[in-house]
């Protein structure tokens, strides 16, 4: 099947007017899924972005407008979570986001557009949840660059270990404690081993950090003891989400050796609730490069739709809003871009690799990128990096200094694609705020 096809014409036109504008998030070539309730109702249900918009998948699987494929797709979404839409698989979601696409142009019938609009919800007049039941999260560590800074901190004599560019490093992290955007979590206390000390101290963490991260939510899942090949790789993959994995530093140095993050990580993790299809990130596809110098990926890793167009280039952004800025109404201030696609390993050679031992995924099974720094310290998506470990302080646009998170300080994670040629899409926002220990 063609990567690009007729939803992601650049000159497509929604009915609806605030689909209309340049520069929004949710134009018609995006319709990214989402959970979500409104705000006088309780009942969680699915949905999809237009504009300022959600189509309400469960009222639209009542109209007569869906047929074949889409009908089944928007039925499986007619539930709280996109679990079993996620599990049905590519030609499913394909053909509802092309059903979507057609009753959303303006060249639509009046009837189509008038129970179309019986199913839209102003996305003001809503909460959101998470957009699937988690059953598992792996967190990677796709960023050589992110990779080299760390470790140059935490083993400044040996920064690179040398498996890293051989193997999609990950590990399995805690899916209880990922919450959607706008949650606020209690900064996390714990054993501490002061520098120079001899024996540890417990209290609150006082180098709380964030990661700049994608999370990648898994389609249809695979049988135990079948590995998934990487030509089938991107099958298995739903679509994109932001992920902010709140990092305790001071307790990730102290426990991190021999088994990897533990309490360090797993006290909170955010995500952006829209999550964006693959196939709407079509037209920002990139060729996937490796050094030549570098080890190459070995065969089992590597395809020639892989190298050709294996990487994504998405626009990522980290912005620091702090209580004072609040108070005086002042806008977050941006404290890093970068791009997606520097990442060492592919989407696709995540998954493979997470298969390759018989490893089964299962539909909304979560992968994160891990912390997504680019080339330059201006693309670091850490403060450990952003600060050089603490040292360095960043100071923000009203003339406040960090170094590491604050209570009350709000991080909001943004990313978006923009190219000539093609419409700019984006993932919405996904926005966490530190609470003091308790
Ligand atoms: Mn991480």
């Amino acid at each position: 099947m063609p990567l690009i096809n007729e939803t992601h014409q650049a000159n497509l036109q929604s009915w609806l007017p605030s689909a209309q504008p340049t520069g929004i998030d949710f134009p018609i070539q995006n319709l990214p899924f989402a959970s979500f309730k409104r705000k006088d109702n309780g009942r969680a249900t699915c949905g999809v972005a237009i504009g300022d918009q959600i189509i309400d998948l469960s009222i639209l699987s009542t109209k007569d407008l869906l047929s074949g494929l889409a009908l089944e797709a928007a039925k499986a979404a007619s539930s709280h979570q996109l679990n079993a839409l996620m599990a049905l698989g590519t030609a499913y979601w394909s053909a509802l986001r092309l059903a979507l696409s057609r009753a959303l142009r303006s060249d639509a019938s009046a009837l189509v557009q008038a129970q179309l609009a019986e199913c839209l919800v102003a996305q003001s007049q809503v909460e959101y949840a998470l957009p699937a039941q988690i059953g598992d999260y792996t967190d990677f560590y796709t960023s050589v660059h992110h990779a080299t800074n760390i470790g140059k901190l935490f083993r400044p004599d040996n920064p690179l270990l040398p498996n890293y560019k051989w193997v999609p490093i990950g590990y399995h992290g805690r899916a209880s404690s990922i919450g959607v955007s706008g949650q606020s979590f209690v900064r996390p206390k714990g054993q501490i081993m002061p520098p120079g000390a001899t024996e540890p101290i417990f209290g609150a963490s006082k180098r709380l950090d964030i990661e700049l991260e994608l999370g990648i939510f898994v389609g249809a899942g695979n049988a135990l003891g079948q590995p998934i090949a990487m030509t089938q790789a991107e099958d298995h993959v739903f679509g994109i989400c932001l992920l902010n994995d709140w990092s305790a530093r001071d307790l990730q140095a102290w426990e991190y050796q021999p088994l990897g993050p533990f309490l360090a990580k797993n006290f909170a993790s955010t995500i952006s609730p829209w999550v964006v299809t693959l196939e709407a990130l079509a037209p920002y596809r990139v060729a996937f490069n490796r050094p030549e110098s570098d080890p190459q990926p070995m065969a089992y890793l590597d395809s020639a739709h892989n190298r050709e167009q294996g990487a994504f280039d998405i626009q990522l952004q980290v912005n620091y809003l702090t209580p004072q800025m609040k108070q005086s109404g002042l806008a977050a201030s941006t404290i890093c871009q970068t791009s997606y696609q520097h990442a060492y390993w592919t989407i696709a050679q995540m998954v493979t690799h997470h298969t390759v031992n018989g490893c089964n995924l299962q539909a909304g099974d979560l992968l994160g990128s891990g912390t997504l720094s680019g080339p330059t310290l201006d693309q670091a998506g850490a403060l450990i990096e952003l600060t050089a470990g603490g040292k360095n302080p960043i100071t923000l646009a009203n003339g406040e200094t960090r170094t590491f998170l604050e209570d009350g300080d709000t991080i909001i994670l943004k990313a978006w694609c923009e190219k000539s040629g093609a419409a700019r899409i984006g993932f919405g926002e996904c926005v966490g705020t530190v609470l003091p220990a308790k």
